[in-house]
Protein backbone atom coordinates (compact mmCIF):
# COMPACT_ATOMS: atom_id res chain seq x y z
CA UNK A 1 0.00 0.00 0.00
CA UNK A 2 1.19 3.50 -0.71
CA UNK A 3 1.56 5.34 2.11
CA UNK A 4 2.62 9.08 2.74
CA UNK A 5 3.98 10.02 6.11
CA UNK A 6 2.92 13.48 6.73
CA UNK A 7 5.13 14.96 9.40
CA UNK A 8 8.32 13.48 9.82
CA UNK A 9 11.77 15.22 10.12
CA UNK A 10 13.96 13.68 7.96
CA UNK A 11 17.18 15.26 7.22
CA UNK A 12 19.36 12.07 5.66
CA UNK A 13 20.22 12.43 2.22
CA UNK A 14 21.63 8.15 0.76
CA UNK A 15 20.62 6.76 -2.03
CA UNK A 16 20.14 3.92 0.13
CA UNK A 17 17.23 5.98 1.94
CA UNK A 18 15.46 6.62 -1.20
CA UNK A 19 15.73 2.67 -2.30
CA UNK A 20 14.42 1.70 0.88
CA UNK A 21 11.42 4.19 0.93
CA UNK A 22 10.72 3.26 -2.49
CA UNK A 23 10.74 -0.39 -1.68
CA UNK A 24 7.95 0.47 0.98
CA UNK A 25 6.12 2.70 -1.42
CA UNK A 26 6.61 5.39 1.02
CA UNK A 27 6.89 9.49 0.79
CA UNK A 28 7.91 11.56 3.54
CA UNK A 29 6.32 14.61 4.08
CA UNK A 30 10.01 16.44 6.03
CA UNK A 31 8.30 19.41 8.27
CA UNK A 32 10.95 22.28 9.79
CA UNK A 33 10.42 21.60 13.65
CA UNK A 34 11.81 24.73 16.06
CA UNK A 35 13.07 27.81 14.66
CA UNK A 36 14.31 29.03 17.98
CA UNK A 37 17.43 27.74 16.07
CA UNK A 38 18.74 30.41 14.05
CA UNK A 39 20.68 27.68 11.80
CA UNK A 40 17.08 26.11 10.85
CA UNK A 41 17.45 27.09 7.10
CA UNK A 42 21.01 25.96 6.68
CA UNK A 43 20.28 22.84 8.80
CA UNK A 44 16.47 21.56 7.85
CA UNK A 45 15.32 23.95 5.22
CA UNK A 46 18.41 23.54 2.42
CA UNK A 47 18.38 19.55 2.33
CA UNK A 48 14.40 19.31 2.85
CA UNK A 49 14.37 21.32 -0.52
CA UNK A 50 17.44 19.51 -1.79
CA UNK A 51 15.42 16.08 -1.12
CA UNK A 52 12.20 17.26 -2.38
CA UNK A 53 14.24 18.70 -5.39
CA UNK A 54 16.43 15.77 -6.21
CA UNK A 55 13.67 12.47 -5.33
CA UNK A 56 10.29 14.29 -5.65
CA UNK A 57 8.85 10.72 -5.56
CA UNK A 58 9.82 10.20 -1.95
CA UNK A 59 9.65 13.74 -0.56
CA UNK A 60 8.08 16.90 -0.47
CA UNK A 61 8.24 19.62 2.44
CA UNK A 62 7.00 22.39 4.87
CA UNK A 63 9.14 25.61 5.43
CA UNK A 64 8.44 27.85 8.45
CA UNK A 65 9.90 31.33 9.24
CA UNK A 66 11.89 33.09 11.92
CA UNK A 67 10.64 34.28 15.29
CA UNK A 68 8.97 37.26 15.51
CA UNK A 69 11.76 40.86 15.43
CA UNK A 70 9.35 43.00 17.78
CA UNK A 71 10.46 46.44 16.82
CA UNK A 72 11.51 45.57 13.04
CA UNK A 73 9.30 47.28 10.69
CA UNK A 74 10.37 45.03 8.31
CA UNK A 75 9.47 41.56 9.66
CA UNK A 76 6.45 40.52 8.47
CA UNK A 77 7.80 41.56 4.63
CA UNK A 78 10.94 39.53 5.43
CA UNK A 79 9.10 36.55 6.61
CA UNK A 80 6.85 36.54 3.77
CA UNK A 81 9.73 37.19 1.31
CA UNK A 82 11.34 33.85 2.20
CA UNK A 83 8.20 31.99 2.36
CA UNK A 84 7.57 33.20 -1.01
CA UNK A 85 11.04 32.03 -2.23
CA UNK A 86 10.47 28.56 -0.36
CA UNK A 87 7.02 28.20 -2.06
CA UNK A 88 8.32 28.76 -5.35
CA UNK A 89 11.27 26.32 -4.02
CA UNK A 90 8.36 23.57 -3.98
CA UNK A 91 7.52 24.11 -0.18
CA UNK A 92 3.78 22.61 0.52
CA UNK A 93 3.23 24.60 3.60
CA UNK A 94 4.48 26.48 6.48
CA UNK A 95 4.61 25.32 9.79
CA UNK A 96 3.80 27.41 13.18
CA UNK A 97 5.67 25.96 16.04
CA UNK A 98 4.92 25.63 19.52
CA UNK A 99 6.77 28.66 20.58
CA UNK A 100 3.67 31.30 20.85
CA UNK A 101 2.43 31.06 24.21
CA UNK A 102 5.14 27.84 25.73
CA UNK A 103 7.96 30.80 26.15
CA UNK A 104 7.95 33.42 23.36
CA UNK A 105 7.36 36.98 24.48
CA UNK A 106 6.92 40.73 23.87
CA UNK A 107 9.42 43.37 24.50
CA UNK A 108 6.88 44.02 27.56
CA UNK A 109 6.91 40.79 28.55
CA UNK A 110 3.87 39.35 27.60
CA UNK A 111 3.01 36.35 26.12
CA UNK A 112 3.29 36.10 22.57
CA UNK A 113 0.29 33.69 21.31
CA UNK A 114 -0.40 32.48 17.83
CA UNK A 115 -3.12 34.78 17.26
CA UNK A 116 -0.96 37.80 17.50
CA UNK A 117 -1.15 40.60 15.37
CA UNK A 118 2.59 40.55 14.16
CA UNK A 119 1.80 37.16 12.73
CA UNK A 120 -1.44 38.08 10.66
CA UNK A 121 -0.28 39.52 7.84
CA UNK A 122 2.09 36.33 7.50
CA UNK A 123 -0.87 34.30 8.03
CA UNK A 124 -2.84 35.57 5.34
CA UNK A 125 -0.01 35.27 2.80
CA UNK A 126 -0.11 31.41 3.52
CA UNK A 127 -4.11 31.83 2.50
CA UNK A 128 -3.61 33.79 -0.50
CA UNK A 129 -0.89 31.81 -1.51
CA UNK A 130 -3.28 28.58 -1.11
CA UNK A 131 -0.72 26.94 0.46
CA UNK A 132 -1.67 24.87 4.35
CA UNK A 133 -0.71 26.47 7.51
CA UNK A 134 1.04 23.71 9.77
CA UNK A 135 -0.03 24.31 13.60
CA UNK A 136 2.14 22.74 16.42
CA UNK A 137 0.27 24.84 18.92
CA UNK A 138 0.71 23.79 22.47
CA UNK A 139 1.08 20.13 23.51
CA UNK A 140 0.11 16.89 25.21
CA UNK A 141 -2.50 17.84 27.36
CA UNK A 142 -0.17 15.95 29.90
CA UNK A 143 1.76 18.73 30.22
CA UNK A 144 -0.55 20.74 32.06
CA UNK A 145 -0.96 17.81 34.21
CA UNK A 146 0.07 16.03 37.42
CA UNK A 147 3.20 13.48 36.73
CA UNK A 148 2.64 9.82 37.48
CA UNK A 149 1.41 6.63 36.19
CA UNK A 150 -1.61 8.05 34.35
CA UNK A 151 0.81 10.73 32.61
CA UNK A 152 2.14 8.70 29.79
CA UNK A 153 4.76 12.08 29.31
CA UNK A 154 5.82 11.77 32.96
CA UNK A 155 9.03 10.40 31.59
CA UNK A 156 9.53 13.05 29.54
CA UNK A 157 8.59 15.96 31.74
CA UNK A 158 11.20 14.33 34.64
CA UNK A 159 13.72 15.05 32.25
CA UNK A 160 12.71 18.22 30.67
CA UNK A 161 11.38 20.18 33.64
CA UNK A 162 11.81 23.44 31.62
CA UNK A 163 9.19 22.37 29.13
CA UNK A 164 6.69 21.24 32.09
CA UNK A 165 3.53 23.77 32.34
CA UNK A 166 2.25 22.34 35.28
CA UNK A 167 1.75 24.44 38.62
CA UNK A 168 2.99 28.01 36.31
CA UNK A 169 0.23 30.02 36.90
CA UNK A 170 2.25 32.67 35.03
CA UNK A 171 2.54 30.58 31.97
CA UNK A 172 -0.84 29.98 29.51
CA UNK A 173 -3.32 27.17 29.95
CA UNK A 174 -3.71 24.31 27.73
CA UNK A 175 -7.17 26.22 26.74
CA UNK A 176 -5.77 29.41 26.14
CA UNK A 177 -3.00 28.09 23.73
CA UNK A 178 -6.37 25.75 21.72
CA UNK A 179 -8.50 28.82 21.97
CA UNK A 180 -5.51 30.81 20.26
CA UNK A 181 -5.10 28.92 17.82
CA UNK A 182 -9.03 28.51 16.76
CA UNK A 183 -9.25 31.96 16.29
CA UNK A 184 -6.83 31.62 13.77
CA UNK A 185 -8.64 28.55 12.02
CA UNK A 186 -11.74 30.74 12.38
CA UNK A 187 -10.42 34.46 11.32
CA UNK A 188 -9.06 32.67 7.82
CA UNK A 189 -12.03 30.12 6.46
CA UNK A 190 -10.05 29.94 3.30
CA UNK A 191 -7.02 28.46 4.55
CA UNK A 192 -6.16 24.80 5.04
CA UNK A 193 -4.58 24.57 8.77
CA UNK A 194 -3.33 20.67 9.59
CA UNK A 195 -2.96 20.84 13.61
CA UNK A 196 0.00 18.84 14.34
CA UNK A 197 0.22 16.12 16.98
CA UNK A 198 -4.25 15.60 16.79
CA UNK A 199 -3.85 19.73 17.23
CA UNK A 200 -3.04 18.70 21.10
CA UNK A 201 -6.22 17.35 21.64
CA UNK A 202 -4.80 13.99 21.78
CA UNK A 203 -6.97 13.45 24.67
CA UNK A 204 -10.55 13.64 23.66
CA UNK A 205 -11.87 12.28 20.41
CA UNK A 206 -14.90 14.31 20.87
CA UNK A 207 -13.07 17.43 21.29
CA UNK A 208 -11.94 16.82 18.41
CA UNK A 209 -15.08 16.01 16.63
CA UNK A 210 -16.44 19.25 17.71
CA UNK A 211 -13.56 21.36 15.95
CA UNK A 212 -13.82 19.65 12.30
CA UNK A 213 -17.44 20.32 12.82
CA UNK A 214 -17.55 23.73 13.16
CA UNK A 215 -13.92 24.32 11.36
CA UNK A 216 -14.18 22.67 7.77
CA UNK A 217 -11.03 24.02 6.94
CA UNK A 218 -9.27 22.02 9.88
CA UNK A 219 -7.40 19.05 9.68
CA UNK A 220 -5.02 17.12 12.00
CA UNK A 221 -2.16 14.83 11.58
CA UNK A 222 -1.42 11.77 13.84
CA UNK A 223 2.12 12.22 14.51
CA UNK A 224 3.60 10.17 17.14
CA UNK A 225 3.10 6.68 18.45
CA UNK A 226 2.20 8.74 21.73
CA UNK A 227 -0.47 10.23 20.32
CA UNK A 228 -2.18 6.67 19.32
CA UNK A 229 -1.20 5.52 22.81
CA UNK A 230 -3.86 8.47 23.76
CA UNK A 231 -6.74 7.83 21.09
CA UNK A 232 -5.78 4.07 22.87
CA UNK A 233 -6.63 5.37 26.34
CA UNK A 234 -10.66 6.36 24.93
CA UNK A 235 -13.11 4.44 24.20
CA UNK A 236 -12.42 2.27 20.88
CA UNK A 237 -15.47 2.47 19.77
CA UNK A 238 -15.96 6.77 20.06
CA UNK A 239 -12.48 7.10 18.70
CA UNK A 240 -13.54 4.44 15.59
CA UNK A 241 -16.24 7.20 14.85
CA UNK A 242 -14.26 9.59 14.39
CA UNK A 243 -12.14 8.33 11.70
CA UNK A 244 -15.60 7.25 10.19
CA UNK A 245 -17.44 10.43 10.57
CA UNK A 246 -14.43 12.68 9.65
CA UNK A 247 -13.01 10.08 6.90
CA UNK A 248 -11.06 13.46 5.22
CA UNK A 249 -9.60 15.02 8.12
CA UNK A 250 -6.96 12.75 9.71
CA UNK A 251 -3.39 12.71 8.21
CA UNK A 252 -0.83 9.66 9.16
CA UNK A 253 2.29 11.11 10.59
CA UNK A 254 5.28 9.14 12.80
CA UNK A 255 7.42 12.64 14.09
CA UNK A 256 10.38 10.54 13.42
CA UNK A 257 13.61 11.68 12.62
CA UNK A 258 16.86 11.06 10.48
CA UNK A 259 19.52 13.04 10.56
CA UNK A 260 22.64 13.74 8.42
CA UNK A 261 24.92 12.15 10.69
CA UNK A 262 22.74 8.65 10.15
CA UNK A 263 23.54 9.15 6.93
CA UNK A 264 27.21 9.25 6.90
CA UNK A 265 27.70 5.54 8.26
CA UNK A 266 25.80 1.94 6.82
CA UNK A 267 25.45 1.57 10.54
CA UNK A 268 23.24 5.15 10.93
CA UNK A 269 21.63 4.57 7.95
CA UNK A 270 20.98 0.60 9.29
CA UNK A 271 19.62 2.21 12.66
CA UNK A 272 17.60 5.17 11.19
CA UNK A 273 15.83 3.09 8.75
CA UNK A 274 15.11 -0.14 11.36
CA UNK A 275 13.72 2.89 14.15
CA UNK A 276 11.16 4.34 11.34
CA UNK A 277 10.29 0.90 10.45
CA UNK A 278 9.75 0.09 14.13
CA UNK A 279 8.12 3.13 14.47
CA UNK A 280 5.70 2.80 11.37
CA UNK A 281 5.09 -0.88 11.88
CA UNK A 282 3.73 -0.15 15.65
CA UNK A 283 1.44 2.86 13.97
CA UNK A 284 0.38 0.61 11.15
CA UNK A 285 -1.02 -2.12 13.54
CA UNK A 286 -2.67 0.26 16.00
CA UNK A 287 -4.73 1.76 13.00
CA UNK A 288 -4.85 -1.83 10.67
CA UNK A 289 -5.51 -4.50 13.00
CA UNK A 290 -7.62 -5.50 16.09
CA UNK A 291 -4.91 -6.95 17.73
CA UNK A 292 -3.74 -6.15 21.26
CA UNK A 293 -0.37 -3.84 21.34
CA UNK A 294 1.59 -2.89 24.13
CA UNK A 295 1.98 0.88 23.40
CA UNK A 296 4.22 3.21 25.79
CA UNK A 297 3.19 0.96 28.73
CA UNK A 298 -0.10 0.25 28.35
CA UNK A 299 -2.31 -2.37 26.69
CA UNK A 300 -4.20 -1.37 23.46
CA UNK A 301 -6.65 -2.82 21.31
CA UNK A 302 -6.04 -1.62 17.22
CA UNK A 303 -8.89 -0.02 15.69
CA UNK A 304 -8.71 -1.99 12.43
CA UNK A 305 -10.03 0.64 10.09
CA UNK A 306 -11.58 -0.32 6.93
CA UNK A 307 -9.41 -0.11 4.17
CA UNK A 308 -11.45 2.80 2.59
CA UNK A 309 -10.96 5.20 5.64
CA UNK A 310 -6.92 3.99 5.39
CA UNK A 311 -6.42 4.86 2.59
CA UNK A 312 -8.02 8.45 3.51
CA UNK A 313 -5.51 8.27 6.55
CA UNK A 314 -1.96 7.49 4.21
CA UNK A 315 -2.44 8.70 0.96
CA UNK A 316 -5.64 10.74 -0.18
CA UNK A 317 -6.09 13.17 2.91
CA UNK A 318 -2.49 14.44 2.83
CA UNK A 319 -2.67 15.01 -0.72
CA UNK A 320 -6.15 16.96 -0.22
CA UNK A 321 -4.74 19.06 2.62
CA UNK A 322 -1.64 19.71 1.07
CA UNK A 323 -2.07 20.25 -2.69
CA UNK A 324 1.07 19.44 -4.67
CA UNK A 325 2.35 16.58 -2.58
ZN1 LIG B 1 7.47 17.05 14.58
Amino acid sequence: MSRIDAHIHFEGEHEEFVRQLEAWELKLLNTIGGVEDPGWRERRAVPYARLARTQPQRFAWITSFDLPGFGDPEYAERAIEGLRRDFEAGAVGCKIWKTYGMGLRDPEGRHVLVDHPILEPIVSFVERSGKTLLMHIAEPQGCWQPLGPDNQYSGFYEKHPDKYMHGRPEMPSHAELIASRDRVVERHPKLRVVGAHLGSLEYDATELARRFERYPNFAVDTSGLARAADLGKQDRARVRRLFEDFPDRILFGSDQHATAEDAASPEGRRTALERIRAGHAAAFAYYETDRVLELRGRSIQGLALPDAILKGLYLENARRWYPGL
